[in-house]
């Protein structure tokens, strides 16, 4: 055969037509999309670098402003998911050999510890069971470590809690340490104000409360993180992380001129700008009150159904996803596989340090209503009736 002869036949699978199913995702992420957002993101495509581009980047810009409550300049969408912003927050404000603190509390301060070893932080941790916040006092205690970043999850999601961070800005000011925040989990369901709140760097997800599809990730950083992080010795071990090149590609170090540096999510962004304006034509505020409503309904019917709540006071519970234990005499996995095959509905067990210890239920942004949390009420009931272990 000659050297230009095609070997490798098509595959079948892929001639056949593209299935997708339809599902309720009542898990922790990625949420249903509004048919709104869908839309605008399968507008035709322009060019990453065409003018109309930048603006709808600048839109998305002044969406994320009213988002996080800021008016940070240096405040962009990263290409990639949520973890494209935690390695983007600490490869951009760290160097290697420089102290790190990192609350943990779930499977993402152990994330972020490990992305900060990568990288060649040292490392120093704070840590606690799934479930477990972190005082004031405590955190307070920890500037013998001399950190120049505190990384906290406000909504740690694998254990369904929501972190208070008021005061924890002031005191990492006095310890002359950035405070970085994910709210991935959290954003546009429970109150946070990254200006008023002190906090350095702030990111989020798409795919949570903001119900955009997965793959792009808002970031913020303040003057007190720029200055840190474009004062470097070294650079960022990332190319495609680092913010130099991406706040010039998002008009924030104020050059006329924006440079190639990689291709953005064209569509996603589409996406994202939509669905950060659904969350500015509602509000914040109105948010917030729904995510807490409907979560309240949530937990009434899991106490009527004899479950229990994983995080007992419910002023420190996630309103996005509430976590519950697993109720003994059952296995997990037989009545996450159970419900999604009976109701089609997505509902997830723990991650990281919280498997075993959890299931959860997410109702995020536009899944968050009174009819969804009756539909997983529903299908938790009918698990409940159908895997009871006779064993057990
Ligand atoms: N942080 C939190 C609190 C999350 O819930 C998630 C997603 N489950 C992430 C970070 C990571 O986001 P992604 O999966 O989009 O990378």
């Amino acid at each position: 055969r000659s050297m230009s002869s095609v070997t490798i036949p098509p595959p079948a699978c892929i001639l056949r037509p593209l299935e997708v199913p339809y599902r309720y995702l009542f898990g922790p992420g990625p949420s249903n999309v509004p048919p709104r957002v869908l839309a605008s993101g399968s507008r035709p495509i322009i060019g990453h670098l065409h003018p109309e581009m930048y603006e709808i980047m600048n839109d998305i810009k002044k969406g994320i402003h009213y988002a996080f409550q800021t008016e940070n300049n240096m405040t962009i969408a990263m290409s990639g998911s949520g973890h494209a912003a935690m390695e983007c927050a600490v490869f951009n404000t760290v160097e290697p050999g420089e102290s790190v603190l990192i609350a943990i509390n779930g499977i993402w301060g152990e994330r972020v510890a490990e992305i900060a070893e990568r990288m060649g932080a040292n490392v120093h941790k704070l840590v606690k069971a799934p479930g477990g916040h972190f005082t004031n006092i405590e955190i307070e205690k920890v500037g013998k470590h001399k950190p120049v970043l505190f990384f906290l999850a406000h909504g740690e999601s694998s254990a369904g809690l929501c972190q208070p961070v008021d005061g924890i800005g002031d005191i990492c000011r006095k310890h002359n340490c950035l405070f970085l925040v994910d709210t991935v989990a959290s954003l546009g369901a429970a109150p946070i104000f990254m200006d008023k709140q002190n906090i350095d760097i702030l990111y989020t997800g798409s795919q949570k409360a903001l119900n955009a599809p997965p793959g792009t990730a808002p970031i913020s950083f303040n003057d007190r993180a720029c200055h840190k992080m474009f004062n470097r010795k070294t650079k960022p071990v990332s190319y495609l992380f680092d913010m130099t090149h991406l706040s010039n590609y998002w008009g924030c170090d104020g050059k006329a001129v924006r440079a190639y540096h990689h291709t953005g999510p064209v569509s996603g962004f589409f996406a994202l700008r939509e669905s950060l304006a659904i969350l500015a034509e509602k509000g914040l505020e109105e948010s917030w009150r729904k995510h807490k409503e409907v979560a309240a309904y949530l937990y009434r019917g899991l106490e009527d159904l004899g479950l229990e709540l994983f995080i007992p006071d419910k002023d420190l519970r996630l309103p996005s996803v509430t976590t519950i234990s697993i109720p003994e005499g059952y296995d997990w996995r037989e009545m996450l596989v159970y419900i999604m095959k009976h109701h089609q509905m997505e509902m997830t067990g723990g991650l990281g340090p919280s498997i075993g210890m959890v299931m959860r239920i997410g109702l995020m942004g536009y899944n968050c209503e009174k009819t969804n949390a009756d539909k997983a009420l529903h299908a938790l009931a009918d698990a409940l009736k159908n895997c009871k272990k006779s064993k057990a």
